[in-house]
């Protein structure tokens, strides 16, 4: 599905005179079809550009100048996962949530493999617990389901205490 544009929408070539020669000149077309920055790489690989002495993302001054623009709110999110990429269809605009979603289920933090526990409550930044020492990540919202179970069980039946923990 990456590389492919909206049915209809007109195709965007590399190159685009929406865009001036001197941000063409800092990006390359690479052999998986994403156009990527080749300097400034910011944190995280994005690629930055000048706008009046502004610096950019370089990928969001793609999207501003060849999609259009960006919802307030929102990122510029890569469909190919790869930071320095300009490529106008590889990008699309979303949330922070949906951003590290991506990232969670791409894998890029090592110890997230999984983006949702077996309960199905998603591994989001506020339900996720690091068990310390474990460094393994728990759903806190079943956390708080099995410790509300635990008293429950506690104060009814003193006799259960300890065969189910
Ligand atoms: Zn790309
Ligand atoms: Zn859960």
């Amino acid at each position: 599905m990456i590389g492919t544009l909206t049915p209809g929408a007109p195709a965007i070539e590399f190159g685009d005179p929406r865009l001036p020669e001197n941000f063409w000149s800092k990006a390359e077309v690479a052999t998986s079809g994403c156009w990527e920055w080749k300097n400034t790489k910011v944190q995280g690989g994005y690629g930055r550009f000048g706008v009046k002495q502004v610096l950019k993302m370089a990928h969001r001054v793609a999207y501003e100048a060849l999609i259009g623009p960006i919802p307030d709110g929102l990122k510029v999110l890569h469909n190919c996962d790869n930071p320095p990429c300009v490529n106008p269809a590889h990008l699309r605009a979303g949330t922070q949530a949906e951003n590290m979603q991506d990232r969670l289920a791409r894998g890029r933090n090592p110890a997230a493999s999984k983006t949702h526990c077996k309960r199905g409550h998603a591994f989001t930044p506020e339900n996720t617990y690091i068990e310390p020492g474990r460094g393994s990540r728990q759903c806190r919202k079943c956390r708080a389901a099995n410790g509300q179970r635990r008293r429950q069980r506690n104060t009814s039946t003193k006799a259960m205490e300890g065969i189910a923990a």
